[in-house]
């Protein structure tokens, strides 16, 4: 029976810098991708420039995964962002640094990240299998088998690198987590993360396109503030894609469309008495808010912004401005993993090593990227967080054949 070194299944981020990883430590490796080319949801990124990562400190990326940063505190270390950046410049890829850290191809194209990669495993001598899907994953006498159609192969150690399952017309369809579990491993419930939500029954449809410079929501003791997009179907922007991780199927929120909302009624109250000539619809207006907006928020709470802002009571004030700064919605997650960026949830982290990402279970089994029980916010921190699992668990494997 023929056996292989090291299989990859998946040519994602984490599994193509893996590859080139152990490739150039002098390892056999074969990266086995289902799709006729590797790096599809990676051509996609950042609306197809590549946000590949953020140029922030250890401690700050560590605050970017939510509950399970903290597992990533040995990968970040062995593959931090400064040293990503030089691996790629070394490779002969310029790189730009946007707004809040955000760091970029310097042709802002993704096909070049893709391209590089790619070719530098060539050089290194990975052995490509595309147009290659992984059915099935079997671990007997210390070996893996892989199904692929009517044939299968032999591996002595295996890095299941599949992604997670958004947008998976690029191929990443969950499989990782299917394989994961045949071989013991236990599935922590996945969930949609850096989404968009619908909202039930909302009273924001006529609002569309519109964006809230800083709004805050709240939630299960929690609190977000950013820019908030309007959108057809309900919420998205930032403050609703890093909060979307930790909103359950269907969730009620409070949301205050304006900044500071404990200030809220005394600045009314304050242009209330200044300009009471004034309609009040264009007073609320002058707090910073849409008219377009301003007209939904009156119409739920059944008040007319046409009054004159000088006849308006204190009671119909307070109810203003709670609609205004802690309005409640319902948003709703269902049918939404397909089009978020990243998914939450994935392989346990408890069952792996964070140090080699060797799972705790079965020796000669590796893990990186989506596939793991890790997503990031938005700026760079995923493609951060695959790449460096990527070259961790290279490292990890090389220490079994060193
Ligand atoms: C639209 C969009 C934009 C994004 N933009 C950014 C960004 O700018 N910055 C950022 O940090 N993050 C971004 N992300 C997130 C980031 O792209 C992912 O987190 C990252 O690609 C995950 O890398 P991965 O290697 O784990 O998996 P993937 O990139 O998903 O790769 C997994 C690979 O495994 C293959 N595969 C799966 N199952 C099998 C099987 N059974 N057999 C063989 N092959 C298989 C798939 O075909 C796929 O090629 C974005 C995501 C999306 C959807």
């Amino acid at each position: 029976m023929h056996q292989g070194v090291v299989a990859i299944i998946g040519g994602g981020p984490s599994g193509l810098l893996a590859a080139l990883t152990l490739a150039r430590e002098g390892i056999q490796t074969t990266l086995i991708e289902r799709n006729p080319s590797v790096g599809s949801k990676l051509l996609l990124s950042g609306g197809g420039q590549c946000n590949l990562t953020n140029q922030a400190t250890i401690e700050e990326l560590l605050t970017c995964y939510g509950d399970n940063g903290s597992f990533l505190r040995d990968s970040l270390t062995l593959l931090p962002p400064n040293k990503l950046m030089s691996l790629f410049t070394s490779m002969g890829l310029p790189l730009v640094v946007k707004e809040e850290g955000r760091v970029f191809p310097a042709s802002h194209k993704a096909s070049d990240v893709v391209d590089l990669l790619y070719q530098e495993c060539l050089k290194a001598r990975v052995t490509f299998k595309l147009n290659t899907k992984i059915e099935s994953v079997e671990h007997n006498n210390a070996t893996f088998t892989l199904k692929m159609g009517t044939k299968e192969e032999h591996y002595k150690t295996l890095l299941i690198a599949t992604g997670g399952a958004t947008f998976p017309h690029t191929g990443s369809q969950g499989d990782g987590w299917r394989f994961a579990k045949a071989l013991g491993h236990k599935i922590v419930p996945v969930h949609p993360a850096l989404s968009g939500v619908r909202l039930i029954n909302s009273p924001l449809t006529s609002c569309s396109g519109i964006t809230v410079e800083e709004a805050t929501i709240s939630f299960n003791k929690r609190q977000f503030s950013g820019p908030l997009l309007i959108t057809h179907r309900g919420l998205s922007g930032p403050l609703i894609l890093n909060a979307s991780r930790y909103f359950s199927r269907e969730q009620s929120i409070k949301i205050s469309f304006l900044p500071n909302p404990d200030g809220v009624e005394d600045r009314l109250k304050k242009l209330s008495a200044q300009k009471g000539a004034s309609q009040l619809a264009t007073l609320i207006h002058q707090l910073g808010l849409p008219t377009k907006l301003v007209s939904s928020i009156l119409e739920e709470g059944k008040i007319d912004g046409r009054r004159k802002a000088a006849e308006v009571g204190k009671k119909e004030i307070k109810k203003v401005v709670s609609l205004l700064t802690q309005m409640e919605l319902t948003v709703s997650l269902k049918g939404a993993l397909k089009g978020a960026m990243v998914s939450g949830g994935g392989v346990a982290l408890e069952e792996v090593d964070p140090t080699t990402l060797h799972s705790k279970l079965i020796k000669g089994l590796f893990f990186a990227g989506e596939v793991l029980d890790i997503d990031g916010d938005s700026g760079g921190y995923n493609l951060q967080a695959a790449f460096s699992t990527g070259y961790t668990a290279a490292k990890g494997i090389a220490r079994l054949y060193h």
